[in-house]
């Protein structure tokens, strides 16, 4: 495989697959620059090995054709700013304009090309679209690891139009080495801590689990479907009523790979969904009818915190209730300030998944960990065993 550390960009064009899908505001202005300047390294290092770069990116969900508050016109000021390169914006990503402006791309040049989801020849996965966006370029590098788990032109297809010239960027390289380090030879103890609000996004991973982990602590609104599977009272919290069969399953699987399942011992309750709620700790399966359970209790969070401390390896997917809300956040945030600990200690922790991202951002903590995943649903999917087709697609 090509490495973009060591390749020779010289007077090539290379086609990157970026993501740029950032929040902008009812002005167009970008609130969040986080992902674009994930980006820069990959794109320097095109640049200053003497190649062009031509930016290729989704931005939301535009439903079809264009849409203004979707254009990735409105990074370019900013785009430039940060690299400190000439931008240059093709008003389509595919056809005569971007053709052209192509062709005139000096090294050193930047062309960022319109939003790719304006087509909806992209998520299909377009052999004719993904062909068009390579004859663009000289070599393809696949750096958004968040798209990964999409077989979409751009994320996959086009790769086959470059059998030797395609590389991963920085980010996906970077995501991958840390991801693997947890998946292929974890320092034991390894211990898992799964939260969030449904166990049907996370059965397949917790499954995937169970046969490399000592220890899986479960936390969050999918405690309530495993407590009542147990005969526990839940009162009015979240539950999955189908899937009480799946939790009953996971526990006996835990038991019988000698995997220490965690569930919380107490939470606190609400009695209603929101910050002005009256609010008291009890019993996790002593749930009050009328009332709900929106976060873990002191005794689970120091609980949780020892084997968090013993561990070697963490792992950490999902919220431990609704930690958006004050009067919930504290257990989340104990269990951020535990894998913080551990890590000081030693320990190699990777934060993944949209919310447990949040939350170690919102308490200041993304540099006291590891790795922070930027994948989401990708990571998941990655950790879960299956072959992402982005990544797939260059290590074919
Ligand atoms: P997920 O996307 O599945 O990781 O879920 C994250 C969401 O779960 C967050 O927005 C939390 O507010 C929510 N959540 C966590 N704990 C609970 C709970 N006990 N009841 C309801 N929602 C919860």
């Amino acid at each position: 495989m090509k490495s973009i550390e060591t390749f020779d960009f010289k007077k090539k064009k290379a086609l990157i697959r970026v993501d740029f899908n950032v929040p902008l505001n009812e002005n167009h202005e970008i609130t969040d620059d986080n992902r674009i300047r994930a980006a820069i390294p990959t794109i320097k290092q095109v640049l200053s090995s003497g190649g062009s770069v031509i930016l290729m990116s989704h931005l939301g969900r535009p439903k079809t054709g264009y849409e203004e508050k979707f254009s990735l016109k409105h990074l370019v000021r900013h785009l430039s700013k940060l690299t400190g390169a000439p931008v240059k914006f093709a008003d389509d990503c595919i056809g005569n304009i971007p053709m052209e402006m192509s062709k005139a791309l000096k090294p050193g040049e930047i062309l960022l090309l319109e939003n790719l989801r304006f087509h909806k020849e992209e998520t299909k996965g377009s052999e004719e679209f993904a062909a068009g966006l390579a004859a663009l370029a000289d070599v393809y590098i696949n750096d958004a690891f968040g798209t990964a788990h999409r077989a979409h032109a751009s994320t996959a297809i086009v790769a086959n139009y470059f059998p030797e010239d395609k590389m991963f960027g920085y980010l996906i390289e970077k995501e991958l080495e840390n991801i693997d380090k947890v998946l292929e030879d974890p320092k034991k103890p390894y211990t898992a801590i799964m939260g969030g609000a449904k166990v049907s996004d996370k059965i397949l991973i917790i499954e995937n689990l169970l046969d490399r982990v000592d220890n899986l602590i479960i936390g969050g609104g999918m405690t309530y479907t495993f407590i009542k599977a147990m005969g526990g009272n839940i009162g009015n919290s979240i539950v999955e009523e189908d899937k009480l069969d799946i939790a009953r399953d996971l526990i006996e699987k835990a038991k019988s790979k000698n995997v220490r399942l965690v569930l919380p011992t107490d939470n606190i309750v609400a009695d209603k969904f929101g910050n002005d709620a009256s609010v008291k700790e009890t019993g996790i399966d002593q749930v009050p009818e009328g009332w709900l359970g929106l976060d873990i209790g002191k005794k689970s969070v120091s609980e949780f915190s020892a084997i968090i401390n013993e561990s070697k390896t963490i792992l950490w997917n999902g919220p431990m209730g609704v930690f958006e809300m004050e009067k919930f956040e504290a257990g989340t945030k104990g269990i951020a300030m535990a894998i913080a600990d551990a890590t000081a200690n030693g320990a190699f922790s990777l934060i993944g998944g949209g919310d447990s991202v949040a939350a170690i951002n919102k308490y200041n903590l993304s540099e006291k960990v590891s790795f922070v995943s930027t994948g989401g649903g990708a990571m998941l999917e990655y950790m879960e065993g299956r072959e992402l087709p982005g990544i797939a697609a260059i290590r074919s």
